[in-house]
């Protein structure tokens, strides 16, 4: 492990200069961005008058994720539902109606708030909706090691069927291993079928109850609420089914849904809780960032003093903003925190510069200046079979983006996705597109072992709209 002469001073709350002359005493001529082993680090600690306490990662991370609970101290928790499906099928709508018909009015001063995910009643049970729809969204938390879903809500048209899309949500869902139910939607339109989408389903190994399997389906329209209730129900009864539980007497741990830097309250994360009790006052840390729990609020804008298991609430308070999918753990005093994230963003730091090296100016120059404008980014590794299809689709890719988000191409080449591809993509959580070409046997392997998702095309339209899809996941909810 290694370290900057800026990074030791900082850590001893020493200044960067003293450090220069202590090591050019020893011989050493150094400026501060210049990187000193451990060793060296300790010794010039130690002759500043400092004790040396060696963190390795076990040290930083025990403590954090690790904690089973005790069967006899869990209880009953609601679901945790998502809703996938093709484009215009109807997913926000259904969020809507569903948000509409069931939140919790009339809560003085009660304004709904997208804060990206809402809790709703059904018969005295709760069960709670990520507000984000779609699979990009629910695969990027899945890349950071979140599983933020219980039971995955399938809208498919009943005037339109499976669909491109349709097919991709199956498949996520199925990687998470996440229970499917279908919501055959606009069944109020006059060329709803919604037999020809049970058939459809069938092909993805999709068996519906009256087809003779066990997948749950219900008719619905967003439109006019018709078995918006049914649907809520059938939620229910798979949760039972899951038996579906969590320790709420614990300190909290959950993952981050979404976060920005809001101009007026600072950063603001909402944070599905999914194991103990959240409360004002809790010190906690969220991937590389940390905070002390100044307010929590629900998707009322309401003031919530406790946020057990399931329960999603906006948390103001964080030093700085985490990222959607960062894991979030209450630690004991802010030391702690602070430990446990100088760690994390030093780890980062080392992962960029390793990336940054590999790379050309232009493209570091690049992401510089989107990170200098906090536009949100979309990292892809790009390997085409041929140059002109590489640069057009890097071409094309590139037009996606506006102020807010854009596509970041960490690697555009020609010729199969090799293992390198691989630890680039890594580094930086991208996923690969292969467009006509294959990943070799090493590269797969590696894949799979760094959870790296490698996307195969040969239609560019259906890549540039897929892309497209998992950006939109990453605009910021109109408030
Ligand atoms: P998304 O892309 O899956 O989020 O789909 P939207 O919710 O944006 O819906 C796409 C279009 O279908 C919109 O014009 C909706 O008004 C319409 N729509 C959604 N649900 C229904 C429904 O149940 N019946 C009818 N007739 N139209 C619907």
């Amino acid at each position: 492990e290694a370290i900057t002469i800026q990074e030791l001073a900082n850590r001893m709350a020493e200044r960067a200069v003293d450090v220069i002359k202590l090591l050019m005493k020893q011989g050493q001529m150094l400026k501060i961005n210049d990187v000193i082993d451990a060793d060296t680090a300790e010794l010039i600690a130690e002759e500043m008058g400092h004790t040396v306490k060696r963190v390795s990662e076990a040290d930083v991370e025990e403590g954090l994720f690790t904690l089973e609970d005790d069967p006899s101290t869990m209880s009953q928790r609601p679901p945790v539902v998502t809703i996938m499906g093709h484009v215009d099928h109807g997913k926000t709508s259904l969020l809507d109606a569903i948000r509409k018909s069931k939140v919790v009015t009339g809560e003085a001063g009660g304004i709904t708030q997208h804060i990206g995910a809402y809790q709703v009643d059904q018969d005295g049970q709760k069960i709670t909706f990520i507000d984000t729809p779609g699979h990009a969204a629910f695969s990027q938390m899945r890349a950071r090691g979140a599983k933020a879903t219980d039971i995955v809500i399938l809208v498919v048209a009943a005037d339109d069927g499976v669909m491109p899309q349709t097919k991709e949500a199956i498949a996520h869902a199925k990687a998470a291993e996440a229970p499917i139910i279908i919501a055959i939607n606009k069944i109020d339109k006059p060329g709803a079928d919604p037999n020809r989408v049970r058939t459809e389903l069938l092909s993805q190994d999709l068996v519906t109850e009256s087809m003779g399997g066990d997948i749950i389906d219900v008719e619905v329209s967003a439109k006019t609420g018709d078995n918006l209730d049914k649907l809520l129900e059938m939620i229910l009864l798979q949760a039972e089914v899951m038996e579906l539980q969590a320790n709420p007497e614990r300190t909290a741990e959950g993952v981050v849904i979404e976060a920005q830097l809001d101009r007026g309250r600072g950063p603001v994360a909402t944070v599905l809780v999914q194991k103990g009790t959240l409360r004002p006052g809790d010190i906690l840390v969220a991937g590389a960032e940390w905070g002390r729990v100044r307010a929590m609020l629900d998707e009322n804008g309401q003031p919530v003093k406790e946020a057990g298991p399931a329960k999603p609430v906006e948390v103001l308070g964080f030093q700085s903003t985490p990222e959607a999918g960062d894991l979030v753990a209450v630690v004991e005093n802010e030391a702690r925190a602070r430990e446990i994230t100088d760690y994390r963003q030093r780890q980062i730091r080392e992962k960029a510069s390793v990336v940054a090296t590999g790379t050309r100016g232009s493209l570091e120059q690049m992401m510089n200046r989107l990170q200098e404008t906090g536009r949100k980014e979309f990292p892809l590794v790009l390997k085409a079979d041929v140059q002109g299809s590489a640069e057009a689709i890097a071409h094309a890719l590139n037009d996606l983006g506006n102020e807010e988000v854009g596509a970041r191409i960490l690697l555009s080449g020609v010729g199969g996705i090799t293992e390198s591809d691989i630890t680039l993509a890594s580094a930086s959580k991208a996923p690969i597109i292969g467009f006509n070409v294959r990943a070799n046997k090493q590269a797969r392997e590696a894949a799979a072992r760094d959870g790296i998702e490698i996307r195969y095309y040969n239609v560019i339209y259906d890549l540039v709209d897929d892309v497209k899809a998992a950006m939109s996941g990453l605009l910021s909810p109109e408030r």
